[in-house]
């Protein structure tokens, strides 16, 4: 089976370092392994996500001497899948609705309430015990159902640290997670294990602060019937003495930089891809 990579951005502002390096190692794993290489853009935040900033992402990611296989899969066109998928977790009854607010959730979960791992409180369970209240709803899924219907423990392959690993996946360290948001019809998890299973993408490359979403994902994946890729979560960008680049020097936009008079070539080589 040829290796499908993926560079997935959500531009809901404009691509920097982090993004050039995350999107230059995704092609040069595909090219070692002489696999397919794609660009995703995860846009269901369609009110941040404007036409001309993905217009630009594609620019930014053309310009830094990419090439990617047409078309672009935009997640703002597949809201009707996503909510099919819910709807199918739904009818095993692994999906509840929740018209908590945040408000609502920091009340009922208290001060010191346990948090995920991008730091949101863990769902208290207020609408999965007793049932949603009126007006508009996000669909939560039944994290412990879900484990329940597992065979054996979760795990995922990890090629991150070099050799591959084996990592035990726990998705009960996100809780009752949102599937499909209140004020868009997917969400950032489940759009995603959708996807990567759609697109038949075998290598997730992307940064450590993903790292702990995969437990989620691996979950909605086995719930779902979906493969599991291979992940590699790859480390912060280093500059040329493998030293960490600032704060600024990674958010700065390539397109400031390329204003600046930065050439690609500049670029790719800072990062180590020259
Ligand atoms: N769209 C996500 C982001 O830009 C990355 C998704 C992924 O690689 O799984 O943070």
């Amino acid at each position: 089976m040829q290796p499908v990579f993926r560079f997935a951005p959500s531009p809901n502002g404009h691509l920097h370092l982090g993004h050039a390096f995350s999107a230059l190692l995704n092609a040069r794993m595909a090219a070692e392994k002489g696999g397919r290489f794609l660009i995703r853009i995860e846009d269901i935040d369609t009110s941040r996500c404007t036409d001309s900033l993905v217009a630009d992402c594609l620019d930014d990611l053309a310009w830094l001497g990419l090439a990617w296989e047409e078309p672009v899969l935009r997640q703002s066109t597949q809201f009707a899948r996503y909510g099919a998928a819910a709807d199918s977790l739904a009818s095993h009854g692994l999906v509840f609705r929740c018209t908590c607010t945040r408000g609502d959730i920091q009340k009922a979960a208290g001060e010191d309430a346990p948090r995920d791992p991008d730091g949101a409180i863990l769902y208290p369970g207020t609408c999965r015990d007793h049932g949603a209240g009126e007006g508009p709803f996000a669909l939560r899924l039944d994290c412990r159902a879900g484990i329940a219907t597992l065979s054996g423990p979760l795990h995922w392959r990890e090629t991150g640290e070099g050799a591959e690993q084996v990592i035990p996946a726990d998705p009960s360290i996100w809780g009752d997670a949102v599937l499909i948001r209140k004020d868009v019809p997917a969400s950032y998890h489940l759009a995603v294990a959708l996807d990567d299973a759609m697109q038949g993408v075998t290598h997730v490359v992307r940064g450590r602060d993903l790292y702990a979403a995969t437990a989620i994902h691996r979950l909605l994946q086995s719930l779902l019937g979906l493969p599991a890729p291979v992940y590699h979560h790859h480390a912060l960008i280093l500059d040329e003495e493998g030293k960490k680049l600032s704060k600024s020097a990674v958010s700065t936009p390539l397109r400031q930089l390329r204003a600046q008079g930065v050439t690609a070539g500049d670029i790719r080589r800072r990062l180590g891809f020259g």
